[in-house]
């Protein structure tokens, strides 16, 4: 939770997206309710806004009918929607500050460093309306057909895999999402991008990985065993 030690003055709430079904996970459940290292996996993203200078309220769009689950005094739980805008929309209704920050339950090395640097980064860029967690592409990336014939090889040196924290100016992410294709954003940004605003990238580390496989909970595990900033 915010503390007063923060340099910045714009408040933000914090989203984290939790709705997710976890069907990729194959965990008979809500992935974000999955044990990693200990504790339900979203509350490693939980802790990490609590401990983060700039934050205020928190919001989590959860599972519809799940939120006894998710249950903690200082948190606001939403039931989420059918696909993970729907989700955000529903969390944004009890947003009331001017700056919300999305990030994905689903992503446990989030630290509250990053967390409170790019909410910076939004501040100090009054033309954009979102500045989103980005890390390098190390593998060469390539486009292919429906056959699986490739039609070109991209250059690596112009692309980002593209992570959360996502922060927005909250006014800009509720009119993008109001005329939006939330059936088909895999991210909040595109749908800034797709009603004409302006995204920057902040540099993340690619360790800020999002548990989507059985595989990804020990990858998950190993780093935050490893990460000096994991409480
Ligand atoms: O499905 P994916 O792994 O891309 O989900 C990213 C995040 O969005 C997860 O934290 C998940 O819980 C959340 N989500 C959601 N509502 C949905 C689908 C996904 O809150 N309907």
């Amino acid at each position: 939770m915010a503390d007063g030690s923060g340099q910045g003055t714009i408040e933000t709430t914090a989203l984290i997206v939790a709705a997710g079904s976890g069907e990729r996970l194959g965990a008979g459940g809500p992935k974000a309710l999955v044990e990693v290292a200990g504790r339900p996996l979203y509350r490693w993203s939980l802790d990490a806004c609590r401990r983060s200078t700039r934050i205020g309220p928190i919001v989590i769009a959860v599972p519809p009918g799940r939120s006894g689950e998710f249950a903690d005094e200082d948190v606001i739980p939403v039931d989420g929607g059918r696909v993970r805008s729907e989700s955000v929309a529903a969390g944004l209704a009890e947003v009331r500050t001017e700056f919300v920050l999305v990030h994905d339950a689903a992503r446990p090395l989030v630290t509250p460093d990053l967390i409170d640097r790019v909410i910076f980064a939004l501040e100090i860029e009054p033309d954009v309306d979102a500045v989103i967690a980005a890390a390098p592409v190390t593998d060469t990336v390539k486009r292919v057909d429906a056959e699986g014939v490739v039609s070109a090889t991209l250059d690596r040196a112009e692309l980002r895999s593209i992570q959360t924290p996502q922060v927005f100016r909250t006014e800009a992410l509720r009119r993008a999402i109001e005329g939006g294709d939330l059936e088909n954003a895999t991210d909040d940004a595109f749908l800034i991008e797709s009603a004409g605003g302006r995204v920057s990238v902040f540099d993340a580390p690619p360790t800020n990985i999002k548990v989507t496989v059985a595989a990804d909970v020990a990858m998950a595990e190993f780093l935050l065993a490893h990460s000096p900033d994991a409480p």
